[in-house]
């Protein structure tokens, strides 16, 4: 393995393999694109934080799936930040943003150094994961309560409730950047059952499998996020004694997926009294929650949009 060769350290999945115990996982290195996506908002630090955190819960996620499409992970809930969107699609654009009340969040965070909890911030709900392959084709949707202090306690929980899956996930978001700007990390190990089961060596499985998840908790929340830690250095310091075999990486970039059509499309399903509504005004503008780009209708722009 070589680590001076790894053309980019930024932005990007590391798929790895632990082979002799058919160990699967996924390193998460995200700087530019989630410091974009971030400050595209103008977000309270932990609102921020913690959409950091969904969006790279959303990318280490989505890379444990074969899919076509788009991988969208949202949280609905009570707390002060009732909802948390994160996408990415198969080629790697991701996107996200989150909906918040300003004085509940006041409350629930006193604006100082600590960090306030899930629980704290999001309150009961649910998270929901959904793959969207295109028209004609199914819907995967998973739901799950949210139970747990951090979201990553929240999708091994889920993990555990609906999925025949053993996994292990560390997510880490800060102000880490050389400029300051927001960068993030995620880990993930699964296992991946061999063909034909353990059969005699099930406990050589166990061990190892158990052996992994403590390296994995040995990363430590600045690893998982520093700009100076290749990915592949920091598998390699963790797992080096295990045997991890590297893949080629897959990049990540902010981009949204919104356009004037899209916008329009959407317009269309609206009822004729609504758009009749909107027709009052001179201009409707529609803001892309994600991006924040603004797309404006005139009055007779809604007119032709209206169905026949
Ligand atoms: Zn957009």
């Amino acid at each position: 393995m070589s680590v001076e060769t790894d053309p980019r350290s930024d932005d990007l999945v590391q798929p790895f393999q632990i082979d002799p115990f058919a160990l699967r996982g996924r390193l998460v290195r995200l700087g530019p694109t989630v410091d974009r996506i971030l400050s595209q908002h103008d977000y309270p630090e932990p609102v921020a934080a913690i959409l950091g955190e969904a969006i790279t819960l959303a990318v280490v996620l989505a890379g444990a799936l074969k899919y076509e499409g788009v991988f969208t992970l949202q949280t609905k809930s009570d707390g002060p930040i009732r909802l948390l969107v994160a996408d990415v699609s198969t080629e790697g654009a991701v996107r996200g943003y989150a909906q918040y009340d300003s004085e509940r969040l006041e409350a629930a965070w006193d604006g100082n150094g600590s960090s306030p909890s899930v629980p704290d911030l999001i309150g009961s709900g649910y998270i929901a994961f959904t793959v969207d392959q295109g028209e004609h084709t199914d819907r995967y949707q998973g739901i799950v309560e949210i139970v747990g202090a951090t979201l990553a306690e929240c999708a091994q929980h889920y993990f555990r409730q609906s999925e025949q899956i053993q996994a292990g996930i560390k997510l880490s978001v800060g102000r880490t950047g050389h400029d300051g700007g927001w960068r993030a990390g995620g880990l993930m190990l699964q296992r991946v059952p061999p063909e034909g089961g353990y059969g005699v060596i099930a406990d050589d499985f166990e061990d190892g499998w158990r052996r992994a998840m403590v390296l994995m908790s040995t990363a430590t929340p600045a690893e998982l996020v520093d700009p100076d830690l290749p990915p592949r250095r920091l598998l390699f310091r963790l797992f080096h004694d295990e045997g991890v075999r590297v893949y080629y990486t897959h990049p990540l970039e902010a981009r949204c997926r919104c356009s004037r059509e899209r916008i329009a499309k959407i317009l269309r399903s609206f009822p004729a009294s609504d758009i009749e509504e909107m027709r009052e005004e001179k201009v409707t503008t529609v803001t892309c929650e994600f991006c924040n780009t603004r797309y404006e209708f005139t009055s007779d722009d809604l007119a032709r949009l209206a169905p026949a």
